[in-house]
């Protein structure tokens, strides 16, 4: 009953997450969940877990899959910080290190969980417009802030900043935290893990539900300097001690080290990014330049929620965004070459009549 509610609850418009149907034969192109699967190596290692061993904690800080991300990437162990997924992360990097009295600063176009948490922790936040190309300008953001925070490539329009762009507002904004969300940062970004030596107020959210095809698992990490990494950790500490499972940490190990099928997965995505892109700029799509897993699309002449209606009545779900700027456009997960060119015969069919 809602006069239980606090008022903070009853206040609150939650997060929509993309639809996850429970029907078997849709093809979901939309929530940027990975094609190829994870490793098989991850398979047996989550196997190697189904034991009695169950019945026991987690080790609280998941000491070894830090250690294994922080050799991957150069780092001590004390930068790493893990959740429950990146959005556990960012919630945590939200209440602990962006509510300031100056507001929070991040794009009118991006992702759509930044203002939820803004209001769950009633943090003040000013959207900054994007340019008309709906790319990111570094400029707008060198203004008295409590905090920054952009994915990069952003999201839903797949924009890439150039990492010399992002050390430039570095240095001119010292006095509060810069967040790069990199969840797809891995499918043609540079990331910004190499600015963190000399820049003790960034951190960097990464994920493997992406790149690393395990959305399922829910498993992301932060990269930052041992200062805001041990405030984070305060934050978690006093929310949840494991919010990383045994099956969880053994899989994220294993994803790590098997370098090799998560760059060859990497490349294919990014391989069939580029094919979609030309074969959806042929049926008259005008496609924003995308370094991630998805593609933003524009029809010259047929409506975005006509076409998304018409694809779900073929099993086909993409995503459209109810939201000023945007209703226009779709965003549509890269897939397989099978399933992009279901995609395109679909589509095609739909245009002509
Ligand atoms: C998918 C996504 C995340 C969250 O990923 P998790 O599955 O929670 O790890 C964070 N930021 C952006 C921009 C995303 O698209």
């Amino acid at each position: 009953m809602e006069k239980y509610w606090s008022d903070l609850v009853k206040q609150l418009r939650p997060y929509e997450p993309g639809e996850q149907p429970c029907m078997d034969g849709v093809l979901k192109l939309n929530t940027n969940e990975n094609p190829f699967g994870p490793s098989p190596k991850v398979l047996s290692a989550i196997e190697a877990q189904l034991g009695n061993q169950l019945r026991l904690y987690p080790p609280p800080n998941a000491d070894l899959l830090k250690q294994a991300i922080a050799d991957y990437y150069g780092l001590k162990d004390s930068q790493i910080f893990l959740g429950n997924g990146s959005d556990e992360i960012l919630a945590h990097v939200f209440n602990g290190l962006l509510k300031k009295a100056l507001p929070l600063l991040f794009p009118d176009i991006t992702y759509s969980f930044y203002p939820v948490f803004c209001q769950l922790y009633d943090i003040d936040f000013k959207e900054i417009p994007l340019k008309d190309d709906l790319s990111i300008d570094l400029a707008d953001y060198e203004v008295p802030n409590g905090g920054i925070i952009f994915p990069n490539p952003n999201a839903p329009t797949g924009r890439l900043l150039a990492i010399g762009e992002i050390e430039h507002l570095l240095k001119a904004n010292r006095n509060s935290v810069v967040v790069i969300d990199e969840a797809y940062v891995d499918f043609g970004g540079q990331s910004s893990i190499g600015l963190l030596t000399d820049n003790p107020n960034l951190i960097v959210t990464q994920t493997m539900s992406k790149s690393r095809s395990m959305a399922g698992m829910r498993i992301g990490f932060a990269l930052g300097s041992a200062d805001l990494i041990k405030g984070l950790e305060r934050v978690k500490n006093s929310f949840n001690s494991y919010p990383l499972g045994h099956l969880q940490i053994a899989a994220g190990i294993s994803a790590i080290e098997d370098s090799d099928h998560f760059k060859d997965t990497c490349q294919r995505v990014i391989h069939n990014r580029a094919k979609l892109t030309i074969k959806l700029e042929e049926l008259g799509f005008s496609v924003v330049p995308s370094a991630g897993n998805f593609v933003l699309v524009r029809h010259f002449r047929a409506s975005a929620l006509k076409i998304y209606g018409q694809l779900k009545n073929n099993g086909i779900l993409v995503r459209h965004f109810n939201k000023q700027r945007l209703d226009n456009f779709l965003r549509i997960t890269v897939g397989t070459t099978e399933q992009n060119d279901q995609l395109v015969a679909t589509l095609a069919d739909i245009l002509r009549s």
